[in-house]
């Protein structure tokens, strides 16, 4: 059995990460460029590590299931990375980036490593801007914030509604220059299928050409997985149809702990469910709430009435509205974290007044920011007696400006003009805080296997706040990795090449194949999505916002069942020398059927509320998250012995030496 050692530096917080970095191994340039790291994703996190990887000098092979780099989920991203660099004067500050991040993953994280996170975090802007990432910038040209959930600054740095991809093109050009100088070799349209461990290290991947069906056979000094989230074991969730959880999945089962694997974020602000046909969801971004206000009719018949299509919001008066997260939490009003806002959105729903057809949506209504800019505007304009309809002109413009896209993206969802009538929005799967657990090096219990970006357990416990997944990212990949790999790389200057025809990796080829054999084999009834679908449904319906132990123990069970008749009925399309979506499906859909198992054990055992686990049975009287900290201020790590059901938990005691642990409360 592994020991689990988080192997935090000693020293006072704000020294462990320079200190650190004084002490490390260090390998030497010409002995970099014989030595090998594989990169698995080339996202933001990949992408960024594998380029500076390269960059110091590393001979970097990456691999990515898309046609480019460019296409990872990350690209998806819109409102915006943080970063503590107080330009806008309001009081920020790394420690204040540190604590917000603590407070707002419900004190279930570990404190070392998001002070580092703090701290590196304005290296990151500068990074990019470098690259030239088209930031956007006020009127004087100084480089522009904004404010996301669950604080009280504005430390947001963005590029419109398309932060991701900007950061992603300047990250890809970074890769490409190293492309271009021989240093990374990119293997496009290859998905990893299994790690090869050689004396207990990490030594190679197996991946599959998607194109040919070939199977190949890599090898490296080390590997680092950075395949993104598994929100897609919900089936529907805002993250791109193919981010998957196999990567991380089968290091699991080669011995990698997997971490916390409950801790799930559902996402306030997401376009509700149209119908049973639907795959995916799309997201509204979050930087939305800070001009959009929430609410829901107050009167049970006005919510009736526009369920039935009998009312229209705007008819509804002021004072026949709730805006129930400004009643609820005035501090920090729209913009309390996301774990917050669901859960009040759905008690709403749940309480009769939601809005849509469903009753399962609340709006998000833009008409007094919209009033609000107008009038500036008009102002400065030297307007001073300017109309009504000036106004809106002015101010809608404003709000064209600033979210011009998401705007448009939503009315071509619902064909409903979002400038005129208040947004309908509903929380859905988002973000996965749990994952693959690493050491304060980014090193998971396997030697020489790195996790970063959100693929790791990652550095907010349980709930990210908003503009934390790109910062972590992109430190993980820029700053933190390129230094704690050496550290263990400077062991392996003597080792030489890896073969690729030691016995280990026939082995891990064998099994490999024989999965994929099996599946183009198996002339059975159902299709993969038909199963995937099931697994989705057992998921948000008992394992999603709000959980409890009987729908966790009945989860389980109808989980198991699921897995069962798929083994026995899936059916693949298709051959195995082809491209061929439907196989490339059925592995992820697998590995989604063992992940979703551990997932609803770990909500089982974690008997409390914390940050997007709410437990029903855990709940204060005005009916908020109840943390135990006496018995749960831990990080679940879980070890594979066979079957989900069988994984042992180690427990990583959290330490709260420079936050107190505290209530949160956003009131
Ligand atoms: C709609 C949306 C909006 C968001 N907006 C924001 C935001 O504004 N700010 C913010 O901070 N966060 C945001 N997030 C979260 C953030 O985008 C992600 O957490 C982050 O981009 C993940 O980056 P990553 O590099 O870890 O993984 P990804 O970007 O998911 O990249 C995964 C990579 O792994 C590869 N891969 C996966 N499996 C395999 C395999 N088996 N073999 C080979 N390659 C594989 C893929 O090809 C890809 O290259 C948003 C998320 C969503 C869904």
């Amino acid at each position: 059995m592994t020991t689990l050692n988080s192997r935090i530096p000693e020293g006072p917080i704000k020294d462990k990460w320079t200190l650190y970095k004084d002490h490390i191994d260090l390998v030497n340039p010409a002995n970099k460029r014989n030595i090998d790291i594989i990169v698995v994703g080339t996202g933001l996190a990949g992408g960024s590590a594998a380029a500076t990887l390269a960059e110091l000098g590393y001979n970097v092979k990456a691999f990515a299931y898309q046609d480019s780099p460019r296409r990872a989920h990350s690209i998806a991203a819109q409102g915006g990375i943080n970063a503590a660099k107080n330009y806008m004067g309001d009081g920020d500050s790394n420690y204040r980036l540190f604590y917000d991040t603590v407070k707002g993953g419900d004190y279930r994280s570990r404190e070392a490593n998001v002070h580092r996170l703090a701290e590196v975090s304005g290296a990151i802007i500068d990074q990019c801007v470098a690259q030239g990432v088209p930031f956007a910038r006020d009127y004087g040209g100084l480089l522009d914030n904004r404010s996301f959930g669950g604080v009280l600054v504005s430390r947001t740095f963005y590029a419109k509604g398309q932060t991701g991809q900007q950061l992603l093109l300047g990250c890809y050009s970074a890769m490409n220059r190293q492309i271009a100088r021989g240093k990374i070799e990119m293997f496009n349209r290859h998905e990893m299928l299994d790690v090869v461990k050689i004396d207990g290290k990490a030594r190679g991947i197996i991946a599959r050409d998607l194109i040919t069906g070939e199977i190949e056979r890599h090898s490296a000094h080390a590997v680092v997985i950075a395949t993104g989230g598994y929100g897609n074991v919900y089936f529907l969730s805002t993250n791109a149809m193919g981010s998957n959880a196999t990567a991380a999945w089968k290091i699991h089962k080669k011995g990698a702990y997997f971490a916390n694997p409950c801790f799930t974020q559902i996402h306030p602000t997401c376009i509700p469910r149209s119908g049973d046909y639907q795959s995916k969801l799309t997201l509204m971004s979050e930087s939305l709430r800070n001009d959009g206000r929430i609410w829901v009719p107050a009167k049970i018949e006005d919510a009736k009435a526009i369920q039935q299509g009998k009312l229209k919001p705007t008819a509804i008066a002021e004072a026949d509205r709730d805006y129930f997260l400004e009643r609820r939490y005035p501090a920090y009003g729209n913009l309390v974290p996301r774990d917050v806002a669901s859960r009040a959105a759905k008690e709403r729903c749940d309480a009769g007044h939601g809005v849509n057809a469903t009753g399962e949506a609340v709006y998000l209504d833009f008409a007094a920011a919209i009033h609000r800019y107008g009038s500036t505007k008009a102002k400065i304009q030297g307007h001073h007696n300017a109309s009504k309809e000036e106004i809106i002109k002015l101010g809608e413009a404003v709000i064209e400006e600033k979210y011009g896209n998401l705007f448009q993206m939503y009315e071509k969802i619902i064909d409903e003009n979002p400038y005129k009538t208040p947004m309908m929005i509903y929380p859905a799967t988002h973000y996965t805080m749990g994952g693959v657990w690493v050491d304060y090096n980014l090193m998971t219990t396997v030697p020489g296997l790195y996790c970063i970006g959100e693929a790791n357990f990652s550095d907010h416990g349980a709930n990210r706040l908003g503009a934390s997944a790109l910062m972590q990212g992109l430190a993980d990949g820029y700053f933190v990795l390129p230094y704690t790999i050496g550290d263990y790389l400077a062991g392996d200057i003597r080792t030489g090449k890896i073969p690729t025809d030691a016995p280990e990796f026939d082995e891990v080829e064998k099994s490999v194949k024989d999965q994929l054999e099996f599946f183009v084999n198996n002339k059975g009834t159902h299709s993969v999505d038909y199963y995937h679908k099931k697994l989705g449904l057992v998921m948000w319906n008992k394992v999603g916002m709000a959980r409890n132990e009987k729908g966790l123990k009945e989860a389980i069970k109808e989980i198991q069942d699921i897995r069962e008749d798929f083994w026995k009925n899936v059916k693949v399309p298709g051959s195995l020398n082809e491209l061929n979506p439907e196989l490339e499906k059925a592995g992820r859909v697998a590995d989604f059927l063992e992940l979703g198992e551990l997932f609803a054990k770990d909500a089982l055992e974690r008997e409390e509320s914390c940050g997007g686990h709410f437990r029903e049975e855990h709940v204060t009287e005005d009916g908020e998250a109840k943390r135990d900290d006496v018995n749960f201020a831990y990080v679940a790590a879980w070890e594979y012995t066979g079957k989900p059901s069988e994984a042992i938990l180690h427990k990583e005691q959290l330490e709260f030496k420079d936050i107190e642990l505290k209530t949160r409360s956003y009131k």
